[in-house]
């Protein structure tokens, strides 16, 4: 018999914080946005009034894994965190710092 094993099926990670926000399973966690590919979720300790963290659905383990081929997903974060902002009445970006990690 041949058994053949391989990671790239799994999506998500279930150990990774993150793949659990983005699941809901986090109760904790207080979901500003959420579309199929992106969940953006409120910084359990802000270091600034508005801060908020945009993670993949698709469990990405940091940001040394990303590769050019996230190069559409990381822009679209970046216009999620917008869109969060501007709900939350913000409505000046110059002042917008983003963090990939
Ligand atoms: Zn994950």
């Amino acid at each position: 018999m041949l058994d053949i094993e391989s990671d790239t099926s799994e999506k998500t990670d279930e150990c990774c914080i993150f793949c659990q926000i983005a699941a809901g399973d986090d109760e904790e966690a207080e979901i500003m946005k959420k579309s199929e590919e992106l969940v953006c979720f409120r910084d359990v300790d802000p270091a600034a009034p508005h801060h908020f963290l945009v993670v993949p659905t698709e469990h990405i383990r940091d940001g040394l894994s990303l590769h050019r081929g996230h190069a559409g997903l990381v822009k679209r974060m970046a216009q999620m965190g917008e869109a969060v902002l501007r709900d939350q009445g913000v409505t000046d970006m110059t002042n917008v710092r983003y963090k990939v990690r």
